[in-house]
């Protein structure tokens, strides 16, 4: 129940700015969707988000239509095996400007795949999350989109169910950078993000904007008489994956700068290397990255290697 209650009030937040409906509907796009139907030449089918709950099927209709100009229709449908409650299916014809939508939401590559469909991204759209408020509205759409959270009264424990490793292991890194430590595993099925603790929960409702959940959570702390210390929110630990985050992120835009002005050729290969992974992870850290070769290379060599790139990229775009 209080599941349901965290998110009907999500599914009624109000959204902001473009760019963060962007994030939460990159985030729900990414979660529910599926291409459906179209196997023969010439038909591309449909791209299909489906949920349980008729206030996210609104909200993604609205925000289809307020972001991309899409008409996508709605249907309901029984649940296989005949399980209670309803399934939405939000369609839309998968043409030319719903592939444009999905490419500007980072769920499927740009580039059309051999079938015309282009294939889904498998990680998190960092290009779309460089602001805070952004990183929030994912965060809501993830949970929006395949989130539980257990009642407060039996245990603290919330969970985001995704199917690949790197998209998990994207969800763990956005909730770490607001000091939430959230750890994922394996299930039969794709991979679980959770969070445990009453701190931690209440940090993560908090963060999506979830505030009448959060009053709830901490008033059933309260009469538990387990508040921990809430002000403990804010270590150093979640300024440093904060600013981690953020530095990738710039780093990637030089890298891209000096790829548009010389090209990866020109560089030498251990900076190509270092180029090509920070491409791929933007949210790692430079300890991480420098982990990630083949042999390793320790932090301060990767910094080194970084800080080379950009000042490339600066020096190429004064050229
Ligand atoms: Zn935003």
């Amino acid at each position: 129940m209080f599941s349901v209650t965290t998110r009907d009030e999500l599914a009624r937040f109000e959204p902001g700015s473009r760019c963060c409906m962007l994030a939460e509907s990159a985030a729900i796009a990414r979660m529910t969707g599926r291409f459906a139907g179209g196997r023969w030449p010439g038909c591309l089918g449909r791209f299909e988000m489906a949920t349980e709950s008729a206030a996210l099927a609104r909200r993604i209709v609205s925000f289809m239509r307020d972001l991309f100009d899409l008409r996508p229709s709605v249907k309901a449908a029984r649940r296989k095996g005949g399980a209670l409650g309803n399934l939405y299916v939000v369609s839309v014809p998968y043409d030319e400007k719903a592939r444009a939508a999905l490419g500007e939401m980072g769920v499927v590559s740009k580039r059309q795949g051999h079938d015309g469909r282009g294939a889904m991204r498998p990680g998190v759209p960092w290009g779309l999350l460089s602001k805070q408020c952004c990183r929030r509205a994912y965060l809501r759409g993830a949970f929006l989109a395949r989130g539980y959270v257990q009642n407060p009264g039996k245990a603290y424990h919330l969970e985001i169910v995704t199917d690949v490793e790197p998209h998990a292991r994207g969800i763990v890194r956005i909730a770490e950078s607001f000091g939430v430590a959230a750890r994922m595993s394996r299930r039969r099925r794709g991979y679980m993000v959770y969070v445990k603790g009453g701190d931690d929960v209440a940090q993560l409702l908090r963060v999506t904007g979830a505030h009448a959940s959060v009053i709830a959570l901490e008033s059933v702390r309260v009469m538990r008489g387990v508040r921990g210390d809430v002000n403990r929110a804010v270590n150093c630990d979640t300024a440093n994956v904060a600013k981690a985050i953020d530095a990738g992120i710039a780093q990637v835009e030089s890298i891209r700068e000096l790829m548009a002005h010389i090209g990866m050729a020109s560089l030498t290969p251990g900076l190509q290397e270092i180029a090509r992974l920070r491409l791929e992870h933007p949210e790692a850290s430079l300890k991480e990255l420098g982990e990630m070769l083949a042999p390793p290379i320790t932090k301060s060599a990767a910094n080194h290697r970084m800080r080379r790139l950009v000042d490339l990229a600066r020096r190429a775009g004064r050229n």
